[in-house]
């Protein structure tokens, strides 16, 4: 019997999202060749480095760095472990670190500690004879994973034939494909952040009609909210079903078409946490990312990028108490920047995004040992033309105030 399956696998990102979850013990890098006994599937190493210890990779680094000097330049982004954020020149959200990357001229290399779609959008923003690495090419984003081009393609070819051409505006979170990016820049869309959300749905909804959201339905939403879009001019597009699951008359009275995706990390805060920490703490102040679902957002004191969200408790009283929803690193990270305050993750559960996870020293000091040896290893490029169009789309983004 021939078994037919007409659906996409859950993204192996997704299925590894609880490997490294825990609740007894603190978050600190192990050797790689102990964290592959999580049963994880990253990329191969030589054997030295997958039994080097988190001491001696420091070390290493360090070293490496300092002798490549100004020929590098390392990204890094908020929810990276404390071993490899350390090394990092620049850190910031996605939008930050795009920005910071658009604008660096001199490293010959852009050794981006981030995941994937990072990598690829530093690419496309850099000079042509910049080369952009990242450590581990299996460092993904399952949010990006659950939007494939294919799929989004047939999906813009159903709006627009319901639609007609020009009243839906692509709008594609940072966290996607540069090819999604590239369609959304040759069809007048643009690219967003946490960070620019509001800013960009402005420009959009000045353009067109309808807004194509991708590929997080809660940024989309909870952005939508704000902008006094009604819950039921919002429907989700399921890309495992023909019209994503709509009728055609559903999608002609819409104004937000949703993506089906969401963040795995995000979607792990509830409303219950937050009734938790009331509870537990009085004066508490939640602060939560726009990837959570709504009701969590609207239960939420404050709501923001990763960029906000350190700004707010660094700028918050001495004393006051912060609920946080957002990745683990960055909790304890912004817990240990702020000893005056009492900083602590809304969900008990110590599970850090699996995917920014992969990014262990091993694989920082293996890279910056190859550009020792004059070797490039894990270049990340995109094609000429996929370039062109999701630059389109990007400086669009950056060039909206
Ligand atoms: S936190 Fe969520 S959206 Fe960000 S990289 Fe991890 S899985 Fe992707």
């Amino acid at each position: 019997m021939v078994i037919k399956i007409d659906k996409q696998p859950i993204p192996i990102t997704e299925i590894e999202q609880s490997a490294f979850c825990q609740t007894d013990e603190e978050l600190a890098s192990k050797t790689l060749e102990q964290e592959f006994n999580s049963g994880v599937r990253w990329q191969k190493l030589p054997v030295s480095y997958m039994r080097t210890s988190p001491e001696e990779l420091e070390q290493k680094i360090s070293a490496a760095k300092k002798k490549l000097g100004n020929k590098i330049v390392i990204l890094g982004h908020h929810y990276q472990r404390d071993e490899v954020i350390q090394f990092a020149d620049v850190r910031g959200d996605s939008f930050k670190l795009s920005q910071h990357a658009a604008e660096l001229k001199d490293p010959e290399y852009i050794i981006f500690c981030g995941v994937h779609f990072m990598a690829e959008t530093a690419y496309i923003l850099s000079t042509q004879r910049q080369k952009v690495i990242l450590p581990n090419l299996t460092a993904g984003c399952s949010m990006a994973d659950m939007a494939h081009i294919d799929d989004v393609m047939d999906c813009w070819d159903d709006l627009t034939e319901i639609l007609g051409e020009g009243s839906v505006i692509p709008v594609t979170y940072m966290n996607s494909t540069a090819a999604i990016k590239s369609l959304c820049g040759e069809n007048g869309g643009v690219v967003c952040t946490s960070s620019n959300a509001s800013a960009t749905f402005d420009w959009s909804f000045e353009r067109g009609e309808k807004i194509l959201f991708l590929p997080d339905q809660h940024l989309g939403r909870n952005t939508a909210v704000t902008k006094g879009v009604n819950l039921n001019e919002m429907i989700i597009w399921n890309p495992f079903k023909p019209l994503g699951g709509n009728s055609i008359e559903a999608i002609k009275n819409s104004k937000m078409i949703l993506w089906q995706g969401h963040c795995s990390v995000h979607t792990r805060f509830t409303v219950d946490q937050i009734n938790a920490a009331k509870k537990s703490h009085a004066n508490v102040s939640v602060v939560v990312h726009p990837e959570c679902t709504l009701d969590v957002v609207e239960s939420s004191d404050y709501v923001g990028s990763t960029e906000y969200i350190r700004q707010i408790i660094n700028e918050g009283e001495p004393g006051t108490t912060w609920a946080v929803g957002t990745e683990i690193s960055l909790v304890n990270r912004i817990a240990t920047e702020n000893p005056d305050k009492n900083v602590f993750c809304l969900d008990s559960v110590v599970c850090p995004c699996s995917t920014m996870y992969r990014i262990h020293p091993a694989y920082l000091a293996w890279v910056l040992d190859g550009l020792l040896e004059g070797v490039v290893v894990n270049q990340i490029t995109v094609d000429e033309n996929t370039r062109k169009y999701s630059r389109i789309a990007l400086d669009r983004m950056l060039s909206i105030k």
